[in-house]
């Protein structure tokens, strides 16, 4: 069998899915471990059998519903690959709208940082690799996920410090002059009636935010004259109906003078700031 031929079979195989032939590609990528250039000349190149029975049990498992990013191992985010692990949340395009706000904002700054609930550490890793001024924490609960995150900074040019703890619960000790943060925020009801791709498969913990989605936000907010400098800045990823509650809870601080949020590119209320 030739690549052409094995798209073909996996696109069949995956035909349910978001986008069987782009996924199939990625597939084939990953079992060949290849990138698109070299995919690209190769595809009338003969595949192993071993090769092409990993593609047909990566696509197995696409086809039960599991995130592609899970299956290869990786996803892209801000134009950087981030490694994932079974306590991380797959990076979303839309947090991407948070991150271009607060890179947007620091620019060559010199400026502390400190990413809640990081995750694979996307958010504060792009920020530390285009804000080349800023010193970037991350923080989590999973020594897991900390550890991937580390591995993803590592692979991508920059420097982070970590911090593995629970927010709801710690006391951080230490102030930044920038907090961002994507929480989980979903509601719990809410979260039996999502696709099974994330309510099968993503990181309960980096999902639920509680009855009602704003567990996380309230607790942050509590705790910023505690991790945030005077005249610092917070920006908030949220769910689309949670803007009014979000910016409602940075008022209540006192600690801010322009208290705002952004869409993200399907119209969608997506970041709340206070700074
Ligand atoms: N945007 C994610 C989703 O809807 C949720 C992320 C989060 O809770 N922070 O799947």
């Amino acid at each position: 069998m030739v690549i052409y031929e094995l798209l073909n079979e996996l696109e069949k195989a995956i035909q349910n899915s978001d986008n069987p032939h782009f996924e199939a590609e990625l597939i084939i990528m990953s079992a060949l471990k290849i990138d698109r250039a070299k995919y690209l000349i190769s595809k009338n190149d003969t595949v192993s059998d071993d090769t092409i029975n990993q593609a047909m049990k990566m696509a197995k498992r696409r086809q039960l519903g599991e995130p592609l990013g899970y299956i290869l191992g990786n996803a892209e985010f801000m134009g950087m690959e981030f490694l994932l692990n079974s306590d991380i949340l797959i990076p979303r395009p839309d947090t991407e709208c948070l991150v271009e706000f607060v890179i947007n904002r620091i620019g060559d700054k010199k400026l502390s940082v400190l990413d809640i609930g990081t995750g694979s550490g996307c958010i504060g890793i792009s920020i530390a690799k285009f804000c080349k001024n800023t010193d970037v924490t991350v923080l989590d609960i999973s020594k897991n996920a900390l550890d991937t995150a580390m591995e993803n900074a590592k692979n991508n040019g920059v420097r982070i410090d970590c911090i593995c703890a629970d927010i709801l619960n710690s006391d951080i000790g230490k102030k930044f002059d920038v907090i961002v943060s994507n929480p989980p925020y979903i509601k719990t009801d809410v979260i039996k009636t999502l696709q099974t791709e994330v309510k099968d498969f993503e990181p309960m913990r980096a999902l639920d935010g509680g009855r009602d989605g704003l567990i996380f936000y309230r607790r942050i907010c509590d705790i910023l004259p505690q991790i945030l400098n005077n005249g610092g800045m917070v920006a908030f990823e949220i769910g689309y109906d949670e803007r009014c509650a979000v910016e409602e809870l940075l008022k209540q601080t006192g600690m801010f003078k322009n208290i705002g949020s952004q869409k993200d590119l399907a119209g969608n209320d997506r970041v709340v700031y206070g700074m």
